[in-house]
């Protein structure tokens, strides 16, 4: 079975987090941010320390073991109760982040839209990402090298997820507007989705326990 998923796509401090964040409070939808997962490894781990060397430089860590990552905490939140795929959609932010990446999870999404946060002016998200190296005391935000190098990458890498996929399934969002003017246009694209077949009306619950009158 593919797993539903809006992928949240777009430039580092485009504000992918931001939305992710928001949306993920709605029931049946469940945010992952590849960041994040990475974030919340120890960092005496072997994965953990692979994580630090790439990301302090500003590059992505290997397909792999961020694959494998992901896999493991969708199989995570399936075993506890936190996502059920068959009622549930995915906000993924931050994955895939390269084409090969979109290739290795072809057979394991059913993309339904792909949210891009575009945003023209490079030198506004330098400065996000510099205010928010103090907000959250990301140490890949703390230096003007390690962030243009995370803007290169995406220029290089990332941006070409985009050519994965139909056209038909894009959604152009201008992150430069206030968070709630973005919330609004991502709000639109979301709720004119056709829903899942099978809907819980909000809690989140497997499919085996699931009491019909
Ligand atoms: P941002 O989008 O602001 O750059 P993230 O929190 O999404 O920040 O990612 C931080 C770092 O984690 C990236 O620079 C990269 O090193 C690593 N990372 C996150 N997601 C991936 C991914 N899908 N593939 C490879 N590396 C990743």
């Amino acid at each position: 079975m593919k797993y539903r998923a809006i992928l949240l796509f777009g430039a580092p401090g485009a504000g992918k987090g931001t939305q992710g964040k928001i949306l993920g409070q709605i029931p049946n939808f469940i945010h992952f941010s590849c960041g994040d997962a990475f974030r919340n490894l120890r960092v005496d781990t072997q994965l953990g320390r692979v994580f630090m060397a790439y990301a302090s430089n500003g590059r992505l860590v290997p397909d792999e073991p961020t694959i494998e990552l992901w896999t493991r905490s969708v199989e995570g939140m399936i075993a506890t109760g936190r996502f059920n795929p068959e009622a549930d959609t995915l906000l993924l932010d931050g994955i895939p982040r390269n084409p090969r990446q979109a290739e290795i999870m072809r057979e394991l999404l059913d993309v339904k839209a792909i949210l891009n946060l575009f945003c023209p002016v490079m030198d506004k998200l330098v400065i996000r990402l510099q205010r928010r190296a103090f907000k959250e005391n990301r140490l890949d935000d703390a230096n003007i090298e390690t962030i243009r190098n995370r803007l290169e990458t995406y220029r290089r890498e990332t941006r070409a997820v985009l050519e994965c996929y139909p056209e038909a399934l894009i959604h152009q969002i201008d992150s430069t507007q206030e968070p709630l003017l973005v919330l609004k246009d991502i709000l639109k694209v979301v709720t004119d989705l056709p829903k899942p077949a099978i809907s819980d009306g909000g809690t989140t619950f497997s499919g085996a326990h699931l009491i019909r009158p």
